[in-house]
């Protein structure tokens, strides 16, 4: 937290909306939806899959259909697929940039159509806060007629090409407010659209789907998955800072990589022109080069409780997707294998940095 949010939550408790609506939730919707710009429409929700979820039911994905995602992802850009009945299709990344490999989607795309059997939506991931070709991707999805939905619950605060913003993507993207990112609400998330009708359906369907009428009456199905008026007043707090965590993620990363590149290992990429919030510093280390595996300098640093992570495991390498297919060249597998993401909290000082970069240069070859 920085210190704003507390007035915030206080205005929010005594305008007594202690609900999932009110002037905060209303006042949270506009200050993201300014800070991407694009006039685009904003619906405050209780998590980042719960957008995603709505999402894909407006796209008109249902049972039987197929969405192609990245498969190098966290689980909770993935699940709402099966909430549908639908069906994930798994695309690798580019090792230029670490998101979806254009080509081999696109590829497969004209092939899905010359056989009639394209997808009903795409979702590729904003991986570890950096924006994925929204160019090519949104002219891809425009020439097959499919559905373009952005996973950017990791990168809000990062910039595409030509300064637009990370969460302005395709028919609709997703933002997560979990505690772990790079701002939160404690738990919540948001749908943003360029389309007024889906942001309206949203809504109707975030709120048990009541048609209008003074008793409860109801032609569809629908959720309870709007933002608490609370949790926004946190967010409104929270927006004030973005740009200065952004700035914080990206010095923690360089001091990591000014710190410990060497031969065997590696940063994410940034490609010319993007840039990225550095949500989580994750490298690659060569065991052959250096001497040690990911693993080796895990554990080790877990011995002296700080705390790593492998890069998310591959969707397609889970046993819930053995038989989900898969199309790449397995980039994102040997990530995985030999990948590891650093303690990367905004909060971290710079001393507690430097002991994490003295434990593993005391491991490396060097
Ligand atoms: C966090 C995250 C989500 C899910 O957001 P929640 O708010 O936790 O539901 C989805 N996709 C990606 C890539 C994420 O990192």
């Amino acid at each position: 937290m920085s210190e704003q949010e507390q007035a915030y939550v206080a205005e929010a408790f005594k305008s007594n909306f202690v609900a999932p609506l009110g002037p905060q939730l209303d006042a949270f919707e506009e200050r993201v939806s300014d800070y991407l710009g694009e006039g685009l429409h904003c619906v405050g929700l209780s998590s980042g899959s719960a957008a995603l979820h709505l999402a894909l039911r407006i796209a008109g994905v249902g049972p039987g259909d197929e969405v192609w995602v990245s498969s190098m992802t966290f689980a909770g850009g993935i699940f709402p697929v099966n909430y549908l009945g639908a069906r994930p299709r798994f695309f690798d990344l580019d090792p230029a940039s670490w998101t979806v490999d254009v080509n081999i989607l696109s590829d497969e795309l004209e092939r899905a159509a010359r056989e009639g059997r394209l997808p009903q939506a795409i979702v590729p991931t904003d991986l570890y806060g950096q924006s994925v070709d929204l160019n090519a991707l949104e002219a891809l999805a425009k020439s097959h007629g499919v559905r373009l939905i952005v996973d950017s619950a990791e990168s809000l605060g990062a910039t595409y090409r030509s300064g637009r913003k990370a969460g302005t993507g395709g028919d609709a993207a997703i933002l997560s407010f979990n505690g772990n990112k790079i701002i939160t609400t404690s738990g919540g998330g948001m749908l943003v659209t360029r389309h007024k009708a889906w942001a309206d359906e949203a809504r109707f369907l975030a709120t048990q789907a009541r048609d209008p009428a003074p008793h409860y009456e109801h032609s569809t199905y629908g959720y309870n998955y709007r933002l608490s008026n609370i949790c926004a007043a946190i967010g409104l707090g929270q927006m004030a800072v973005l740009d200065e965590r952004v700035a914080r993620r990206r010095t923690i990363f360089e001091r990591y990589r000014d710190a410990l590149s060497r031969p065997g290992i590696s940063f994410m990429p940034e490609p010319e022109g993007l840039r990225s919030t550095r949500w989580l510093t994750a490298l690659t280390i060569d065991a052959a080069v250096v001497g040690v595996t990911r693993e080796d300098i895990r554990l080790s640093l877990l011995e002296h409780e700080i705390e790593s992570r492998p890069l998310w495991k591959p969707m397609h390498l889970q046993p819930l997707y053995a038989d989900a297919p898969y199309h790449g060249l397995g980039v994102d597998e040997r990530l995985f294998e030999r990948g590891l993401c650093l303690p990367s909290g905004s909060d971290m000082t710079d001393d507690q940095q430097d002991e994490v970069i003295e434990r593993i240069l005391k491991l490396v070859v060097a």
